[in-house]
Parts: C-alpha cells; sequence; structure tokens
C-alpha cells in the first residue's frame, strides 16, 4: 500500500449499505473510519434546535461560527459513531428518516459545506482513513488512493434502512421511507454544489444481489492489491 496518501473514498445514495462496508473496511484496514454523513447531521439537528432556518445566512453564521461537532468510536455494543455537539453527545437523535432529509437540505448550503469539507479535510490530512459520504471521492478527498461508488436499487436500499430502523426499535412505513430516500438522492444529485455523483476514476459496486461481506471482500483486495493511484 502506497503511505503517503492512504485515503478510502465510499460515496453513494442513502441506505446503499455505505456505513456498515466503511466502518468493516476501516477496521480490517486499521484505519479511521470519517462519517461525514454525521457531520451534516449534526449541523441540521443544530438548526433544528436553535430554530435556525438553514436557508438564511443571517440566522446560519452565528450557528457555524460557533458550532463544535466531534466524532468518537461508537459506544461498546454499538455501529454508529458518537457524535458531540457543542460537548453534548447528541447520537441516536440523529438516524431518523426526518433528520436525513434535513441534512439534505442543511447540506446544499455553500456555507455549510465550505466548513464542514474543510473539517473533513484536516481530519483525514493524516492518511489511513476511510471516509464516507457523497463527495469524498469528488470534492473532498480529490487525491484519495482508492475511491468506491457504493449503489442499489431504491428498494433494496429502503428494505435494507428498514432492517436498520426496526432493529433500534423504530416503526417504519416502507412506502413513506421510500418516498423518502428517493427524494433526497434526486436532491442530493441535482444540487448544484458537490452534487452526489461518482468520481471519475471510482470503482462503480452495486450491492442489489451482492451480499455486504462480499462488497467488503472486494474493496479490500482492490485496496490491498492496486498500486495506489495518487499525485506524485
Ligand atoms: O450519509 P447520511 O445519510 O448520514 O447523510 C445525510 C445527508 O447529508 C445526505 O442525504 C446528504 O444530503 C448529506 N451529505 C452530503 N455530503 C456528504 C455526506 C452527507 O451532502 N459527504
Amino acid at each position: 500500500m502506497c503511505d503517503r496518501k492512504s485515503i478510502v473514498t465510499i460515496d453513494g445514495p442513502s441506505g446503499g449499505g455505505k456505513s456498515t462496508v466503511s466502518r468493516a473496511l476501516a477496521a480490517r484496514l486499521g484505519f479511521t473510519y470519517l462519517d461525514t454523513g454525521a457531520m451534516y447531521r449534526a449541523v441540521a439537528y443544530t438548526c433544528q434546535q436553535q430554530g435556525v432556518d438553514p436557508l438564511n445566512p443571517v440566522q446560519l453564521e452565528p450557528l457555524l461560527a460557533s458550532i463544535r461537532i466531534e466524532l468518537l468510536p461508537p459506544a461498546a455494543g454499538e455501529d454508529d459513531v458518537r457524535v458531540i455537539v457543542n460537548g453534548r453527545d447528541v447520537g441516536s437523535s440523529l438516524r431518523t428518516p426526518e433528520m436525513g432529509m434535513l441534512a439534505s437540505k442543511v447540506s446544499a448550503q455553500p456555507l455549510v459545506r465550505n466548513i464542514l469539507t474543510v473539517l473533513q479535510q484536516q481530519i483525514g490530512a493524516a492518511g489511513q482513513i476511510v471516509a464516507e459520504g457523497r463527495d469524498t471521492g469528488t470534492v473532498v478527498f480529490p487525491e484519495a488512493a482508492w475511491k468506491f461508488f457504493l449503489d442499489a436499487s431504491p428498494e433494496v436500499r429502503t428494505r435494507r434502512r428498514a432492517a436498520q430502523l426496526r432493529s433500534k426499535g423504530e416503526a417504519v412505513d416502507e412506502q413513506q421511507l421510500l418516498a423518502q430516500i428517493v427524494q433526497r438522492d434526486k436532491d442530493d444529485r441535482e444540487r448544484t454544489i458537490a452534487p452526489l455523483k461518482a468520481a471519475p476514476d471510482a470503482i462503480l459496486i452495486d450491492s442489489t444481489v451482492c451480499p455486504v461481506d462480499v462488497v467488503i471482500g472486494q474493496m479490500y483486495d482492490r485496496v490491498m492489491t492496486t498500486p495506489c493511484s495518487c499525485k506524485k
């Protein structure tokens, strides 16, 4: 492996299995896992808590100037990273479909993207990272050595997300969830700033009929066997 820029990026639409795959791949490689979506959710949550309209820069700017977001490894027995916002663990409040929709709205704001992109780049500066999101291969870490774009059909993504939510004890209306997923992906793909798309040098993986373990294995093999493609 290349020691200089050992960054793996995994982008794709919601519910494609990015989180599961990214966490497992990071653990297998001994890299740090960076959940960029959690950061957008953290900003969305804070807007909601403070009654800030994310479309109003006059309200948004002071919030962004003072917000402190820390990502910590999951608590024992948990999967999701712990998200500390302004000193408070806001964890499970971030993982609802509604917070996903609000995060998508917030993430289309250049003010938000500028701040979070820099933060993500600082976290990744030392390398040895697996970053997951929508623009990690295109905008945040264009120099990453290994880039993947993970997709699956909307129906399969909905079923997986529904199972995830149910495992946390939440009631799920699958029709409504499917509509939310389709809408969120459309918004993420069509926004003008850092839209959801595969980097030209990303490897596309469709996990519709491919078990998660196989996807992780494919990515791991790729990282271990391909020479680093980062710019010298
Ligand atoms: O990945 P997750 O579902 O937690 O992301 C929530 C939302 O945050 C996405 O729908 C997207 O709008 C936004 N996001 C983004 N860029 C990233 C990661 C997430 O715009 N790198």
